[in-house]
C-alpha cells in the first residue's frame, strides 16, 4: 500500500493507472466498517485509492472541525488489511494552499435538509471533491448512500460540470441493532448510544406507514418526528423525491427518500432510506441512477 502524505507525490499513482480503472474512495478518516465496505466495492472494480482528509470548508462556525476524530495511524493499520493500493492523506495547505478564490457552488439539491441546517456545507463538500478528483484523477469514485444528499449533490456536479468520473453509491452499513455506522458515533456515551437508535427507528416507522398505504407526507414526517423524541433536538424528518429532493404534499408512486437528522448529546447524526413506492408495495432501492426530471 502506497502512502502519499503530500500532493507533490501524486505522480506515484501513475503506476496504478494501467491497467485501470483507478477508484477513489474519499473519506475524512476515523475509519469504520462502513468505509471498508466502500473499499471492498471499489476493489471489485479496480485499484483503490482512499483519501483521508478532514475538509475544513464543509464545517460551519461552531461545528466539530477541531474535535473531529483524527487517527491516521489507526486508519492506515485498518487499510493495510484491506484491498487498498494507495492512501492519500494530505495536509490542509496541499489542498487549499494559494489564493483559493474559486469554489464550487452546489445546485438546488443542496437547498433543503442538511443544506438548510448547515449553510455552505455542500459548497465545501463539492469544492473538496472537485479538488480530489482533479488531484487523483480517478475513473470511478465510491460514495456512501448514508450521506444521501451528499451523493445526490455530487451526482449533479459531475453531470453539470461534465466531469469524467463514474459514481458508485454504496449501501449504508449498520450496527447489528440498526444504528448507521458513523465516525461521529465515537462521540456517544452508552446512554446516548441507546438513544441514537431513534434515527433508524424513525425511518422504520415512516416505511411502515408507506407500506400500510399512507401517502400524506405531513403525516409520515410527523410520525418520524415522534419517533425521534428520544433525541436532544431534531433537524429534520423528511419525505423527499429522488433525485431532486423535492417535497410534495402527497407521496407519488416512484423513488423517494426518507431522511432524518437529529442531535444526540454532542453528535449530529443523519440517516436515510431510499424506497420505491408502487401500487404493488414498497421496496428498498439504490440512491443514484434515477433519471432527473427536466430542469433538475
Ligand atoms: P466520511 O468519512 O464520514 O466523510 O465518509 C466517507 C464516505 O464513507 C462517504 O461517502 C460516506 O457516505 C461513507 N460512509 C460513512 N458512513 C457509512 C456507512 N455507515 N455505510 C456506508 N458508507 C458510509
Amino acid at each position: 500500500m502506497i502512502v502519499l502524505r503530500h500532493a507533490d507525490e501524486l505522480n506515484r499513482l501513475d503506476a496504478l493507472r494501467q491497467p485501470g480503472p483507478l477508484v477513489l474512495v474519499p473519506t475524512m478518516g476515523a475509519l469504520h466498517e462502513g468505509h471498508l465496505s466502500l473499499v471492498r466495492q471499489g476493489a471489485a472494480l479496480g485499484k483503490v485509492v482512499v483519501s483521508i482528509f478532514v475538509n475544513p470548508t464543509q464545517f460551519g462556525p461552531g461545528e466539530d472541525f477541531a474535535a473531529y476524530p483524527r487517527d491516521l495511524e489507526g486508519d492506515l493499520a485498518m487499510l493495510d488489511h484491506a484491498q487498498v493500493a494507495a492512501v492519500f492523506a494530505p495536509p490542509v495547505e496541499d489542498v487549499y494552499g494559494g489564493p483559493g478564490e474559486v469554489t464550487v457552488r452546489a445546485g438546488r439539491r443542496a437547498e433543503g435538509l442538511c443544506g438548510a441546517a448547515r449553510p455552505g456545507h455542500f459548497d465545501g463538500v463539492l469544492t473538496v471533491v472537485a479538488k480530489l478528483f482533479g488531484m487523483v484523477r480517478p475513473d470511478i469514485a465510491v460514495f456512501g448512500s448514508k450521506d444521501a444528499q451528499q451523493c445526490l449533490v455530487i451526482e449533479q456536479m459531475v453531470r453539470d460540470l461534465r466531469l469524467p468520473v463514474s459514481l458508485i453509491d454504496a449501501p449504508t452499513v449498520r450496527e447489528p441493532d440498526g444504528l448507521a455506522m458513523s465516525s461521529r458515533n465515537r462521540y456517544l456515551d452508552p446512554e446516548q448510544r441507546t438513544r441514537a437508535l431513534c434515527l433508524s427507528r424513525a425511518l422504520a416507522r415512516g416505511r411502515a406507514l408507506l407500506e400500510s398505504g399512507r401517502r400524506e407526507s405531513g403525516a409520515i414526517e410527523a410520525a418520524m418526528g415522534e419517533a425521534l423524541a428520544a433525541a436532544d433536538s431534531i433537524d429534520y424528518a423528511a419525505v423527499r423525491s429522488l433525485p431532486a429532493l423535492g417535497a410534495t404534499e402527497s407521496v407519488p408512486d416512484g423513488p423517494l427518500v426518507l431522511a432524518v437528522a437529529a442531535r444526540v448529546g454532542p453528535a449530529r447524526l443523519i440517516d436515510n432510506v431510499a424506497l420505491r413506492v408502487e401500487l404493488r408495495g414498497v421496496t428498498e432501492i439504490r440512491l443514484l441512477g434515477h433519471r432527473a426530471p427536466a430542469g433538475d
